[in-house]
């Protein structure tokens, strides 16, 4: 395990091309390159030690976020948060295409344009409510997910920018530094880019 390789050194200063450089932006207008396939992808099932439950055997995430991950939810556990479930991790190109075709209504990412392609987003739910939103679950991991380098990555009112609805499931491992700055700012990852 190396260190973290989205993360910076605190003290370094930031500029808008290092900041490219070091965060992979993906949407409708960013496609992954054909062929595009994330180092390091771990099968969170076999991980021993884990913090949080998984809807499925099959989940992997890149390595340097699992860590993250486990930090995390091993972190809230210890503030009584518990019962996370994470419902997908990284996704291959043909996945997110055959989620693609099969989802009539238009929320659907195009194979190439979604998060979960790099291996560095998750989606999580929890027994609590349906409705993520509700849950003490995500009160925790809104208020403490910037701490361990995820970012609510489409937020409110950012439908516009990012061209996805509010989606409070879905978390985005950009590192601690600029996931501290991006979720005190209430900037999407497309605006905190530009800036
Ligand atoms: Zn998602």
């Amino acid at each position: 395990m190396g260190a973290p390789p989205l993360d910076k050194p605190s003290s370094s200063a930031l500029s808008a091309n290092s900041l490219s450089e070091d965060i992979l932006l993906v949407n409708a207008y960013n496609p992954l390159p054909e062929g595009f396939y994330p180092e390091n992808l771990v099968n969170l099932y076999k991980q021993k030690g884990r913090s949080f439950q998984l809807a499925r055997a099959d989940i992997e995430i890149s390595e340097n976020v699992y860590e993250a991950m486990n930090t995390m939810f091993t972190a809230a556990k210890t503030d009584g948060a518990e019962g996370f479930i994470i419902t997908s991790g990284y996704r291959t190109r043909d996945e997110q295409n055959a989620i693609f075709v099969s989802t009539t209504d238009g929320t659907a990412a195009m194979p190439g344009t979604s998060e979960h392609e790099t291996g560095l987003a998750f989606d999580v739910t929890s027994m609590e409510n349906d409705n993520f939103e509700l849950t003490s679950q995500f009160k925790w991991l809104s208020e403490h997910c910037a701490s361990y380098g995820f970012i609510i990555r489409y937020p409110p009112g950012g439908e516009d920018i990012t061209g996805y609805p509010y989606e409070p499931w879905h978390y985005r491992y950009v590192g601690k530094e600029h996931a501290e700055t991006i979720m005190a700012s209430g900037l999407t990852l497309e605006e905190y880019l530009e800036n």
